[in-house]
């Protein structure tokens, strides 16, 4: 059985995940490690003795990778994330860290394993693994779904609208993107955002992320 284990990263609260699977051994797959020296996760890791097998980035913003480097010291494993998102994460002004701290860009060094490469499915614990390209919040955007679990990082937050004004941000692109996440709806996914708490995607109205809540 699949156990998610959220990290609420620091000190912009984000969130991070690590997905494993106890009976399967000690691999785990980690989602935005977004705090920059992953003390919390690594210190979870290691008490459940997991390695990561490989780390997805949700998109560029400094809030869901900046510890990518950090984690890359310890362990070697491949950043998934899309083309745009490899190129953008490296850049201060993009990431969005310059308006954070002023102190311009931490650069990924690492090698990255694109989306488009994998070509959007993989597999893992015997489960299919898929990968949407979700432009609108940035170009960089994706979802990731394993099993019955769907990680929507910023692109689809609860009762929240999608932030699309910071660079490469687009209203047009998040329609496409939230009618392609209206088309899962009805295989009783659970959403798991990059920021807040998890809902059923079933009973969530999706306009929400479009229009935000409409007062009456
Ligand atoms: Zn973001």
């Amino acid at each position: 059985m699949l156990i998610i284990h959220r990290i609420i990263n620091i000190p912009v609260p984000s969130n991070s995940y690590v997905i494993f699977d106890k009976a399967a051994g000690r691999d785990c797959i980690i989602i935005d490690p977004g705090t920059k020296n992953n003390e919390e996760l690594i210190e979870f890791l290691g008490k459940e003795n997991l390695v990561p097998r490989f780390i997805v980035l949700t998109h560029e913003h400094f809030d869901h990778c900046w510890g990518v480097n950090h984690l890359l010291e310890q362990y070697q494993a491949p950043i998934i994330c899309s083309q745009s998102c490899s190129e953008a994460i490296k850049s201060a002004k993009r990431n969005c860290s310059v308006f954070y701290d002023n102190r311009g860009a931490f650069v990924i060094i690492s090698y990255t394993l694109t989306v488009e490469r994998l070509n959007f499915t993989l597999n893992m614990w015997g489960k299919n693994v898929k990968f949407y390209l979700t432009p609108g919040h940035t170009e960089a955007s994706i979802c990731f779904k394993i099993d019955r679990y769907l990680f929507t990082g910023d692109t689809l937050i609860k009762n929240e609208k999608t932030v699309t004004k910071l660079p490469t941000g687009s209203v047009e692109k998040l329609k496409e993107s939230i009618g392609l996440l209206t088309g899962l709806q009805g295989s009783k996914l659970v959403v798991y955002p990059g920021h807040g708490e998890s809902f059923d995607l079933n009973e969530y109205d999706l306009s929400i992320s479009l229009n935000g809540i409409i007062n009456v």
